[in-house]
């Protein structure tokens, strides 16, 4: 059979021009090309005209000739098969996967197909240039098997291996979960719990652990892989290591609850400010009207008044005078206390004559008033306390107890000691605190509702409690409206003959 016999043959004839594959006959003996369906001619740009001009090794680009001719050489009886290039027409190169096969024993004629690789070339360059950048990416990407119970990692890149410290050897086929370690407490864990469960898309921030168990951020994206059948087979994981924003944003956040506090301590020294001068001016001007009028009056008509007239004047002088005093030194404890200049000075104090004395000068103020002590320590002991502040916690208890009781009522004050405090209380059975004030009562100028005409600042509790607190005790009360206060102070025992911890600056 020759070739004429070959393409008069009809079913030949069709699937030689109609196969999708590119198939030539050429000589045996030379390669030279006798035939070529559409699909050859097609992929190499030539009429079948210009094609019967060459031969098999026409078409081969240089480099690649020697292996053609080799090739040719040994093609023996059976299909044999090469992946080389065939050159077109216009010169390009394409590559084909080549194979050659006699015909028949007789004919001397062989068959050559050959297939275009180019798309097959380019689908797996592609994906080389797609695995080339996912395993060089600065970020993680993990692939896990989502048909696999507990979803093993399949893929981890070097990006993960750079986070995370785990090797692609130490991740792969375990769980992402060994990132969280022990720190399982996370609510992000079950918005991703609830995504895998459902096969959906979810991005979450989690707190995970490098090998070494450092802590970092990780915001984690995860997507869903289905197959052609709808089926969900992967889950691939973008590993974006946030540690630095979170950080940033944490500082960030600190500064910005720093300037607000900063700003409310503003505001709030704005109005101690406004109230103080407020309540100076009132403080100030009654006692100084008092002593501007009895100056005057003894002045004016100081020859015409009894002695006894006189006399009261100038104690009301001297009283006003008392009270501006007072009122200053309050008003200096205060404002040192603001500035954090105070200082705590402790020496051997012995109780029973401090208190005794301090009720003195109140009953020559007071002379209706009783005040009762009640003392339950050694009477020769000695505590490191400090004077100045001592005066500053009970001047203010006993006579706010004072004033705000009536004539007639006694005031109790006690101390004794327990195993570690000195514990003190002043109790009166005056009008008492009203609940809502309770809460404030400790604030600079705060004031009770039911004070009515008593004077004062509102500035000795806060004065008491600050001293307290240089001496690292605390105060507290218990009151009733109408039936009277009693405040606690405790402070923690120094006795004198113990180490004294000489003048501890505070600020
Ligand atoms: P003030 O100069 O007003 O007495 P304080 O700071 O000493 O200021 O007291 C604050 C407020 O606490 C008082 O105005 C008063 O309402 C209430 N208060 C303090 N001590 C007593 C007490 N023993 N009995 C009733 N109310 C008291």
């Amino acid at each position: 059979m020759d070739l004429t016999d070959h393409l008069l043959n009809p079913a030949f004839r069709t699937l030689f021009a109609q196969t999708r594959d590119a198939v030539m006959i050429a000589e045996a003996r030379n390669c030279r090309i006798l035939e070529a369906n559409p699909r050859a001619l097609e992929l190499l740009e030539y009429t079948l005209e210009q094609l019967r001009e060459c031969s098999l090794t026409d078409l081969s680009p240089n480099q690649h000739l020697a292996i053609m001719q080799s090739f040719i050489r040994n093609a023996g009886e059976h299909s044999s098969s090469l992946t080389t290039r065939l050159l077109s027409r216009s010169g390009i190169p394409l590559p084909c996967e080549l194979s050659l096969q006699p015909l028949t024993d007789a004919s001397g004629l062989l068959l050559i197909t050959f297939e275009d690789l180019s798309e097959r070339i380019r689908a797996m360059e592609d994906i080389e240039l797609r695995n080339v950048a996912i395993a060089n990416v600065s970020s993680g990407v993990t692939i896990a098997d989502a048909r696999q119970p507990d979803l093993p990692l399949i893929y981890v890149n070097q990006g993960f291996q750079k986070i995370t410290g785990y090797s692609a050897r130490e991740a792969v086929g375990r769980s992402c979960r060994f990132l969280q370690g022990e720190d399982r407490d996370q609510p992000a864990l079950d918005d991703l719990r609830k995504a895998l469960r459902l096969g959906e898309d979810c991005i979450v921030q989690l707190r995970n652990y490098r090998k070494d168990g450092t802590l970092f951020h990780n915001e984690l994206h995860i997507s869903p892989v289905h197959n052609e059948a709808g089926e969900l087979t992967h889950f691939v994981g973008i590993q974006l290591d946030v540690t630095e924003q979170v950080k940033a944003r944490e500082s960030l956040e600190r500064s910005e609850q720093r300037y607000r506090q900063a700003l409310e301590r503003e505001q709030e020294l704005n109005e101690i400010k406004t109230r103080f001068i407020s309540m100076v001016s009132h403080e100030f001007r009654t006692p100084m009207t008092g002593i501007q009028a009895s100056a005057s009056l003894i002045r004016k008509f100081g020859d015409r008044l009894d002695e006894e007239k006189k006399q009261r004047h100038l104690e009301n002088i001297a009283s006003s005078l008392k009270r501006m005093n007072r009122l200053l030194d309050d008003v200096l404890f205060f404002s040192r206390a603001e500035a954090g200049k105070l200082k705590i000075n402790r020496k051997p104090i012995n109780l029973d004559p401090y208190f005794h004395q301090l009720i003195e000068g109140f009953s020559m103020v007071f002379p209706d008033r009783k005040i009762l002590l009640f003392s339950e320590v050694p009477p020769a002991r000695a505590y490191l306390l400090d004077e100045h502040l001592l005066d500053h916690i009970f001047q203010n208890l006993i006579s706010n107890a004072l004033k705000y009781s009536e004539n007639g009522t006694p005031i109790h004050c006690a101390y004794r000691e327990t195993e570690q405090d000195l514990v003190f209380s002043v109790r009166d059975f005056g009008i008492g605190i009203p609940q809502p004030d309770q809460l404030k009562l400790f604030e600079a100028f705060h004031r009770a509702g039911n004070v009515g005409a008593r004077q004062g600042t509102g500035l000795g509790l806060n004065i008491a409690l600050r001293a307290i607190e240089l001496l690292d005790g605390s105060i507290t009360f218990s009151s009733k409206e109408n039936e009277g206060s009693t405040f606690l102070v405790r402070l923690p025992i120094k006795k004198a003959n113990q180490d004294p911890h000489e003048e501890n600056s505070h600020s």
